[in-house]
C-alpha cells in the first residue's frame, strides 16, 4: 500500500511541503551510519564498478597508462580502458541545488589525453563535450544496458558534468524530469543512509 502510494506520488507536481523535503533541506542524523548528513548528501563511487583491485588511491601524478591504475580522478584498466571521475546531477523537486552522484565515465584514449592535458589549467578550448559510458550502477536507476553519456569538461578543476543521452532510460528520465524528495530518501536508504532504521 505504501509502495503504491509512493509510485503515484512520483508523477505528481513538485511538492512544496512534505516530511522528506523538509528533511533534505537541513542537516539530519542518520540512524543507519550514525553520521550527521548535510541535507541532500552526495553519494560517490570510489572506483568504476569493473575495477578489480582494492579501492586504494595512488596520487594523480603517479598515473600509469600501461596497466591497472586508480587515483581520485583517473582510472586505467589493463592499459586499454580509460576512465575519469565526474559528476552526474539529478534535480530534486522543491530543492534548488541538484543532487550529485560522484561517478566514473569511460573516455576514448584521445579524449582522456585531452582531459589530462587540460587538467591543471582547466582550459579545454572550444571543446564542449566528449562521448562516454557510465561505469557505475545507481541502485534503482540502472538498467541492463550501460548508459551512453555526454561528458562536459569544466574549468577551475571542477569534475566534468555527465549528461545521460537516453531520454527514455530510468536515469535519463530522472535527470531530465527530476525526482521527488521521497525518491531521494529511497535512494539513500539503498546505500545505507536514512533518517529511520531499515
Ligand atoms: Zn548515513
Amino acid at each position: 500500500m505504501i509502495r503504491f502510494f509512493r509510485r503515484k506520488a512520483k508523477g505528481a507536481p513538485p511538492e512544496t511541503g512534505g516530511i522528506s523535503l523538509r528533511l533534505l533541506q537541513r542537516d539530519w542524523r542518520c540512524t543507519c551510519c550514525g553520521e550527521t548528513h548535510r541535507g541532500l548528501m552526495d553519494l560517490a563511487a570510489m572506483a568504476p564498478d569493473p575495477w578489480p583491485e582494492e579501492r586504494t588511491y595512488e596520487p594523480n601524478a603517479a598515473l600509469r597508462l600501461d596497466s591497472n591504475f586508480l587515483s581520485e580522478d583517473f582510472c586505467v584498466l589493463e592499459g586499454g580502458h580509460f576512465m575519469i571521475r565526474a559528476v552526474l546531477e539529478i534535480p530534486v523537486h522543491g530543492i534548488a541545488q541538484p543532487w550529485g552522484f560522484g561517478c566514473w565515465t569511460s573516455l576514448f584514449r584521445a579524449n582522456f589525453d585531452k582531459y589530462l592535458a587540460g587538467f591543471d589549467s582547466g582550459d579545454y578550448g572550444d571543446e564542449v563535450l566528449w562521448p562516454g559510458w557510465l561505469c557505475n550502477r545507481l541502485t534503482g536507476y540502472s538498467e541492463e544496458e550501460s548508459e551512453a553519456l555526454e561528458v562536459h569538461p569544466r574549468p577551475d578543476r571542477q569534475r566534468p558534468l555527465l549528461i545521460v543521452r537516453s531520454e527514455d532510460s530510468l536515469l535519463g528520465r530522472a535527470q531530465r524530469n527530476g525526482v521527488t524528495a521521497d525518491a531521494m530518501l529511497e535512494l539513500f536508504s539503498a546505500y545505507g543512509h536514512g533518517p529511520t532504521a531499515h
